[in-house]
């Protein structure tokens, strides 16, 4: 359960992996379409490559990078099980690539 930022109502929402119910989810009381908060730990993911490079130096740089890596691992476990929800504020999502068909030839 979350709540939506609009209204304040509460919005069952779905298991965080469940992209397409995630894409089509608004709030059941004031219709606003929302989506979720990107996670805060995500932006700890980067930091895993250099620190299992680091961690072949030595033993203390070994229990450091997995010690990070746990503690990443659940940050995201624990906001994933409760989503903070935002307003969508795009309608829907545009192609990135839009093929000219109709466009001269060469
Ligand atoms: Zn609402």
């Amino acid at each position: 359960m979350a709540k939506c930022p609009a209204c304040g109502h509460d919005v069952r929402t779905p298991f965080f992996l469940n992209l397409n119910a995630w894409s089509q989810l608004s709030c059941p009381q004031c219709k606003a379409r929302l989506e979720m908060k990107p996670p805060r730990s995500v932006v700890l993911g980067p930091l895993m490559g250099p620190l299992f490079v680091l961690a072949r130096q030595g033993r203390v740089f070994e229990v450091i990078a997995f010690a990070l890596m746990f503690v990443t691992i659940f940050l995201l476990l624990l906001e994933s099980s409760r989503p903070k929800l935002q307003l969508r504020k795009r309608p829907l999502p545009k192609p990135a690539i839009r093929l000219n068909i109709d466009g001269p030839s060469n």
